[in-house]
């Protein structure tokens, strides 16, 4: 049987990013730049004024300064002209002089300070239309409060890289370099059909032997959390006909997600069905609790050529216990869908950290074990605590968890205090 982190690489090396489209920047949020960005302007444009105050020459602090002892040091300057946002300077700054400039103006010429407002007083003075300011600061160093132009983004500068995950503040940058559209990776369409003759949907009480679909609803709120085009296939029975024709459809996203019908039962139809519709077996059966059962193949293509995007398509066949299928979505179909999108390879890993065990933990070593765990931020460093589970039918224990504890095959006993990897959830 294959490994966790084998089963990892074979999944990698079938995914690759879809192709790429434009699409307007309110639409980006959340996908993967296809493109790398590059900015059309020095940011800020001109040497800017930090705070709202007065642009000065510092020289005229230090030859002005009253140094005497216990007297305060007092300037003053005539005020030649008020600069608001969205306006420009009209005049230099002289010896003896100041402008009044708001925060984001370019600063004068001739001044090569800003002293802040609160630093300041201001007097009405006969033939000086706009007065006197008098500072009860000498403490001016050339610079201060100016933000010298292109500090933050130089003309031409690579500001966003292709493969970059588009957030709020991407988008603030694409935003700044005066961007109305971009170009990201098209978003997975990923399909979910759960299977079994035993599911019914949720809005039924189930009747003898019968059990709600769990899986379909959760899978498909799995896709949507990766910003995946999710199409719902409704329920798969046990039964190769319809199996067929339901997994057809599937063929056509770019990743089918099924669950149950993949282990040793005798209705378990799954895997025979893929392979008559020439879905290539990858691997079958990973190292590890819950989601032994895992089936991985891929299709023949899905054939959108609307697009020009003839793809094949990614086939996760999870195990049906609700949880299992939880933790092989994490680990296997996560990935899988963000290099889809556009992520870059080497940052799709499902993420992973270490915390100390809060209280002593025995689990059966025979495989390595996802058990869902509490991670706790404390100040001192996180702590992690393996929540209350009865095992893989058991989704109402995975409420209790954010993270998925890693026990590796091998070992049983751990002690409070120990050093474990997990994953966390969200
Ligand atoms: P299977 O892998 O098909 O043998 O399914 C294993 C067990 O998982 C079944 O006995 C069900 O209890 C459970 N199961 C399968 N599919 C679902 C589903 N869609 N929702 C909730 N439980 C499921
Ligand atoms: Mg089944």
């Amino acid at each position: 049987m294959i490994t966790v982190e084998q089963a990892t690489e074979y999944v990698a090396q079938y995914a690759s990013p879809n192709v790429p489209q434009s699409v307007p920047l309110e639409d980006a949020l959340n996908q993967f730049l296809a493109e790398d960005i590059f900015s059309d302007l020095d940011v800020p444009s001109n040497d800017q004024s930090l705070v709202d105050g007065y642009a000065v020459r510092a020289a005229d602090f230090s030859q002005r300064v009253h140094r005497e002892k216990g007297v305060a040091c007092s300037v003053q300057l005539e005020v030649v002209e008020e600069v608001t946002a969205g306006n420009v300077p009209a005049f230099r700054v002289e010896s003896g002089r100041a402008v009044r400039v708001m925060t984001g103006v370019r600063v004068p010429d001739g001044a090569d300070a800003v002293v802040m407002v609160e630093e300041s007083s201001w007097q009405q003075e006969a033939g000086l239309p706009l007065g006197v300011a008098h500072f009860n600061t000498c403490e001016v160093v050339a610079g201060q409060n100016i933000m010298p132009r292109a500090t933050s983004v130089r003309y031409g500068q690579l500001v966003l890289s292709c493969g970059k995950r588009i957030r709020p503040a991407e988008i603030a940058v694409l935003a700044q370099v005066g961007r109305t559209d971009v170009r990201v990776f098209r978003r997975p369409r990923v399909a979910v059909l759960p299977t079994g003759n035993e599911l019914i949907d949720g809005g039924f009480v189930p009747g003898p032997g019968k059990i709600r679909n769990t899986n379909g609803p959760m899978l498909a709120a799995c896709g949507k959390q990766l910003d995946a085009d999710v199409l719902d296939l409704g329920i798969g029975r046990d039964e190769p006909e319809q199996l067929r024709n339901l997994i057809e459809r599937g063929l056509s996203a770019d990743v089918l997600v099924l669950s149950g019908g993949v282990s040793a039962g005798t209705l378990d139809l799954v895997p025979a069905v893929l392979e008559e519709l020439k879905v290539r077996q990858v691997f079958h059966k990973v190292n590890m609790k819950p989601g032994k059962p895992l089936w991985f193949g891929v299709g023949n293509g899905n054939k959108d050529n609307a697009n020009n995007d003839d793809r094949s398509t990614l086939v996760f066949g999870l195990p049906g216990n609700p949880v299992s299928s939880f933790v092989c979505f994490h680990l296997f179909v996560r990935p899988a869908i963000r290099r889809l999108s556009g992520q870059a390879a080497g940052e799709v890993g499902v993420p992973k950290c270490s915390a100390l065990l809060a209280q002593p933990f025995e689990v059966a070593a025979d495989r390595t074990t996802y058990h869902p765990a509490r991670i706790d931020w404390s100040e001192t460093g996180p702590t992690l605590t393996p929540v209350l589970w009865h095992g893989s039918g058991d989704s109402r224990g995975l409420v209790d968890a954010n993270a998925l504890a890693i026990f590796p095959e091998g070992t049983g006993y751990y002690e409070a205090g120990q050093r474990i990897f997990c994953h966390p959830l969200d």
